[in-house]
């Protein structure tokens, strides 16, 4: 498609990480970059979540990929790790480590330190034009970049204080986060734990205060609760990412993770090639198709496995983790090989469209396989312990004396 914006104005939707970094690329090659965003400030969607940027993707540091592409990562505040706490679904902790980064955390929201800021100073810096409380039709836009429009999945958060040293722990459990995982992470005294709900549940909360219940039980926190937070995750594959001379790029793309919700990386990168493809490096469908879709691909696969099983499988993942990191000596081969397509996730792959993805026509005529919200399962019901009443009271305290809510619980 020959596009004429050589000398116009380009209109991004949605100021995210993938329109902000769509923005930076356009706007440093003297592009008139104009992004809308909805809300008041980039971030906005988000409230100080710790969240973390893989690095198994693919076999480059995603850092240094951002400084080849001309972006700062001293910008924002970032973690790096190494080696997790992995929490079988038994209880049992082992540890797959790496030599390298197996991803860094980052903090969302609209503190100077998150990336979401220190994206939107990129983007302001190169040059960009970003209307905040805008609105303005996808249709009128040459890159969407609007984030998630549908739930398929949900996760809820606390951020509390606490004493315990930096640490994140991933806990593969079907119990207390049903058809996923939960995770704590604790940078410089600030704590997180969360908990994805992969089925739909009614008073949805009750999972959030089982899993600090159970983090309370087995870490040290000394937690003192300050707010919560949470958010919705859009899982679908359209059948294009270029429809009427717009690119779709990020969530609104359908360029996620199905099987862990590991989404920046896909937002940014998508970001940076719909750029590329406008300045004319490239053609934009046929560089996603390459390089993102099988990755997607790879991970929607991975995730119609993982619905098919409950803490069972979750322990046989568990466990052929560790073996392999015996086999290799490095945890982040195992995660490197999920994401590589071959053979039996390819002949899996009609199976998984049927069996997982419904289709649907969007309202502006792209027609999207999209995983549903899971219905929940009679084994999510269950009664809550006397210590996750007790954090539930806490947290209405919590709440009255100020305490902020950034996502809706479902109610009873
Ligand atoms: C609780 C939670 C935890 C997560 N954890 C991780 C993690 O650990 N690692 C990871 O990689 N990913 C994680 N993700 C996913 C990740 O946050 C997203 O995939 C990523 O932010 C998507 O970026 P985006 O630019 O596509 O969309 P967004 O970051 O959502 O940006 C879209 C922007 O568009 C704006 N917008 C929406 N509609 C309009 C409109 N009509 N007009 C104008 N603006 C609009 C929104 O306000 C928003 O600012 C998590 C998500 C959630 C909800």
């Amino acid at each position: 498609m020959i596009r004429n914006i050589v000398t116009e104005e380009v209109h991004v939707l949605g100021a995210g990480l993938s329109g902000l970094a769509a923005a930076t690329i356009l706007a440093r090659s003297g592009k008139n970059v104009h992004v809308h965003e909805i809300r008041e400030d980039s971030g906005a969607r988000f409230d100080g979540d710790f969240q973390g940027i893989e690095n198994w993707t693919s076999e480059v540091d995603f850092f240094d990929e951002l400084a080849e592409w001309g972006f700062d990562t001293n910008e924002f505040k970032s973690d790096a790790f190494g080696i997790i706490d992995l929490i079988h679904p038994d209880d049992v902790v082992t540890h797959p480590e790496t030599d390298g980064v197996a991803f860094r955390v980052v903090e969302r929201g609209t503190s100077s330190h998150t990336i979401d800021q220190g994206f939107k100073r990129m983007a302001l810096e190169a040059g960009a034009n970003i209307h905040y409380g805008s609105r303005r039709a996808p249709e009128d836009c040459d890159i969407v970049a609007a984030g998630p429009r549908e739930s398929s999945a949900v996760a809820y958060g606390e951020i509390f204080e606490t004493t315990h040293r930096n640490i994140v722990a991933f806990q593969l459990n079907d119990k207390l986060a049903p058809g996923a995982y939960s995770y704590l992470i604790i940078i410089d005294g600030i704590g997180l734990i969360c908990t994805c709900l992969w089925r739909k549940q009614r008073n949805s909360g009750r999972y959030l205060d089982e899993t600090i219940a159970w983090y309370e039980e087995n870490y040290d926190l000394q937690r003192k609760p300050l707010k919560r937070v949470g958010g919705k995750g859009d899982f679908g594959l359209p059948t294009k990412y270029e429809h009427e001379g717009r690119y779709y790029v990020g969530e609104a793309g359908g360029l996620q993770d199905f099987m862990w919700g590991f989404g920046m990386r896909y937002a940014i990168t998508s970001g940076v090639l719909s750029a590329k493809a406008i300045l004319g490096d490239f053609d934009y469908e046929k560089e996603v198709r390459n390089r993102l879709v099988p990755l997607v691909r790879a991970s929607a696969i991975n995730r119609f496995l993982m619905n098919r099983v409950g803490d069972r499988g979750f322990k046989m993942v568990a466990n052929m983790w560790m073996r392999d990191q015996k086999r290799n000596g490095d945890g982040l081969n195992f995660m490197r090989w999920l994401y590589k397509p071959g053979l039996i996730r390819r002949a899996l792959w009609p199976m998984v469209k049927i069996g997982m993805l419904r289709r649907k026509v969007l309202p502006d005529g792209r027609i999207v396989h999209r995983m549903p919200f899971r219905k929940s399962l009679n084994r999510d019901i269950w009664e809550p312990s006397e210590r996750a009443r007790k954090i539930r009271e806490e947290w209405k305290g919590v709440r009255k004396g100020g305490g902020t809510l950034s996502f809706q619980e479902s109610e009873s």
